[in-house]
């Protein structure tokens, strides 16, 4: 049908949704994606919509404040997550997209965070995650999950002007993690090396491998 193609960011968001709710990591309506626009500010998913199927209808054009600029469908709200997402943009200027999702494997691993830090397995794979060193300590933030969102994104807001996270992720306690990158490619294969990481520590402890090192 002409005129109904998407050209922009849309398209790689929709796709990575769909890569992502065929993992099970997106399932129903959770978990929200976003990337910055050309047109300005960043595309980001609209509340309630089922992350298998997205179209550009649903995403939503939202400024650095998360005022809305684009609404292609005009009962579309963005995600409720949205103020999560203006936290890491406004932080990490090169940041391009940033993805979130909930996985059973994360939400495991989120039990052995302490004083909101979780250790992560020096496994060769944190390499892509931009961590070169030979058997390195790294720590992923880790955040309380507060009942009001803007709570959780105000804390965000002032550990990042802290600290910068040794890998581009955080995590939210007992409700998943929130990986970003220069693009959505980057975003995308953080995601999948950072799941993959809780998906060791879950089954290390699982084989009885203790503190999974
Ligand atoms: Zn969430």
């Amino acid at each position: 049908m002409a005129g109904a193609a998407v050209t922009d960011e849309r398209r790689e968001l929709a796709a990575a949704a769909r890569h992502f709710y065929q993992r099970g990591w997106m399932v129903g309506t959770a978990g929200n994606l976003s990337a910055r626009a050309s047109a300005g500010g960043f595309w980001i998913t609209a509340s309630g919509r089922h992350k298998g199927e997205l179209t550009d209808k649903d995403f939503i054009r939202v400024d650095m404040d998360g005022q809305v600029l684009e609404s292609p469908d005009l009962q579309g709200r963005p995600s409720a997550e949205t103020s999560i997402h203006q936290a890491i943009y406004r932080a990490f200027p090169e940041t391009g997209a940033i993805f979130h999702v909930h996985s059973v494997e994360a939400n495991i691993a989120a039990h052995w965070g302490e004083k909101g830090r979780l250790r992560l397995p020096a496994l060769e794979m944190i390499k892509g995650l931009g961590v070169w060193e030979e058997n390195p300590l790294v720590d992923l933030p880790v955040f309380e999950n507060l009942p009001h969102v803007p709570d959780i994104s105000a804390l965000i807001a002032e550990r990042l002007e802290q600290e910068r996270p040794q890998i581009p992720a955080l995590l939210i306690n007992l409700h998943g993690a929130t990986v970003w990158g220069k693009d959505c490619t980057a975003a995308l294969h953080h995601t999948e090396l950072l799941e993959y990481i809780f998906r060791y520590m879950v089954t290390a402890r699982m084989a009885g491998l203790g503190g999974y090192a």
